[in-house]
């Protein structure tokens, strides 16, 4: 039950929400406000900072994969042998270079676990300790259509609105909005012709527009620059090349921005796949660019797990940093002989070349997916371990609707790179996403009910 008090906070706290633009649509078209918690997620600040440190070198290894092209083509053409889509991308690829820079907006996502380790201890005789240690560890990097930096930043001033209020613990500052639209100003500068746009390419039926046109909205307020939003198919209708410059409804793309293209159904007609290549075959400047939109395929992320793999991209010193949040990821051929799985299916989580969530197996689901595929498919999924997060209480606020559940804390840290003829010129962490959702629950979309926004608080 809830107290009068409690009442009152949830109240206000969701009136705020609205009036600081943390909205979204239900499906018949009315506004509520986006999920989010009222449970800040309480983390070890060492292992905060450890988590941002690792945004850098994740961003120059991203930069590295997506330049090599014959390393992506030889992890990745066998799949798409079995995957249309996959196919479909690869032969987007153009035979010439027409984009010299490379904006990337990322967004690296992990789960904090507990791990236990023994330890040696200094007594004579000596025993072993057992101690539990949290670890960081990646649920994966997503190099296009990183969502959240408007609607999270709004989540962060709330919630240190209510700290100042003595109505919530103190949270760590958190604004990935400000270095994300900086760094889309920066490109639309960069490309050098006045008064160009940048090109936001979107789903007919977004469920996540507050975060986009937050976004939107900031990039003009603060440098006035404008935006076009277009869906692919629009795009092939709208759009042209002038001395290969992408022009659409008359005004010169600078920077096109992909909050779409990641799936099967952008691209149902096939007009999305010629405003696809007219994209590619022009000299804006893609965020991301093909080569690092396939670079954040789930197999180039299990094929990065391999030690000797990682060493052709890192230093020996950042390969240790970066191996250290990996979990082991397996291909089917590794495990189809065995019949430990059908054993261990709770343990594991089975995923195929798609982003946006939905699209994974878990559990007994892995197993039925085994039995309905032909061997020759197999390639196209990996097999990760379940990370274990470290479960907590939260207050979760959903459609006007409070409750308090048993939960895990997802914490994705954004990166920026900005690179010209493949030379990095910035690199940086741009702050934290939070989604907390309930334990039992395997996949969480914000937008879909199961995850709410969260802030991070942290201790010594
Ligand atoms: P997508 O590209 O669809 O977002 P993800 O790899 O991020 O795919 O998986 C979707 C969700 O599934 C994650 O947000 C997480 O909640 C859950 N998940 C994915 N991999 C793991 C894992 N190894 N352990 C536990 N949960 C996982
Ligand atoms: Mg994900």
């Amino acid at each position: 039950m809830q107290t009068q008090e409690q009442k009152d906070l949830i109240q206000y706290a969701i009136e705020q929400a609205k009036l600081l633009g943390i909205l979204k649509y239900l499906p018949k078209g009315e506004l509520t406000h986006t999920p989010f918690s009222l449970s800040p997620y309480v983390m070890n600040e060492s292992v905060f900072e450890e988590m941002a440190e690792l945004t850098v070198p994740f961003n120059e290894l991203m930069f590295r994969v997506s330049w090599n092209t014959d390393f992506l083509a030889h992890h990745l053409e066998p799949i798409a042998a079995v995957d249309p889509f996959l196919k479909m991308l690869l032969e987007c690829r153009s035979k010439e270079i027409t984009q010299n820079s490379q904006l990337l907006v990322q967004r690296n996502d992990f789960f904090i676990a507990n791990v236990k380790q023994n330890k040696e201890s200094q007594n004579r005789p000596p025993t072993t300790e057992i101690t539990v240690n949290a670890v960081i560890r990646q649920v994966e990097l997503n190099t296009i259509s990183a969502s959240f930096p408007f609607l999270i930043s709004r989540l962060n001033q709330l919630h240190k609105n209510l700290f100042e209020q003595n109505k919530l613990p103190e949270v760590i500052d958190n604004n990935p909005l400000d270095p994300v639209v900086d760094a889309f100003a920066h490109a639309v500068h960069n490309y050098g012709i006045i008064d160009s746009v940048m090109l936001v390419v979107v789903q007919p039926d977004e469920k996540n527009i507050f975060d986009q046109r937050g976004l939107e909205q900031h990039l003009w307020v603060k440098y006035k620059i404008a935006t076009v939003r277009k869906t692919l198919t629009e795009i092939h209708t709208d759009g042209k090349l002038f001395q290969g410059h992408l022009v659409v409804d008359g005004k010169n793309v600078a920077v096109t921005y992909y909050r779409a293209g990641y799936t099967p159904e952008d691209f149902t007609a096939q007009e999305a796949f010629k405003g696809r290549q007219l994209i590619e075959a022009s000299s804006t400047i893609q965020v991301p660019s093909l080569g690092m939109h396939l670079s954040g395929m789930k197999k180039i992320q299990q094929v990065l797990t391999k030690k000797e793999v990682l060493a052709d991209f890192v230093s020996e010193d950042i390969s240790e940093r970066l191996l250290k949040t990996f979990t082991k990821m397996h291909t089917l051929d590794e495990v189809s002989e065995a019949e430990w799985l059908s054993n261990r299916a709770d343990d594991y989580v089975l995923k195929p070349q798609r982003e946006g969530g939905g699209n994974n197996y878990f559990g007994s689901d892995i197993l039925k997916l085994l039995h309905s595929i032909k061997k020759d498919e197999q390639k196209a999924y990996i097999l990760m371990e379940k990370i274990k997060a470290v479960p907590h209480s939260s207050l979760q606020l959903v459609n006007g609707q409070a409750e308090t559940l048993n939960c895990i804390s997802e914490i994705g840290r954004f990166g920026i790179c900005f690179a010209e003829n493949r030379e990095v010129k910035n690199n940086l962490d741009a702050g934290y996403l939070v989604r907390t959702k309930a334990k039992n629950v395997n996949e969480g979309g914000v937008c879909a009910g199961f995850s709410c926004l969260n802030s991070i608080a942290c201790f010594d």
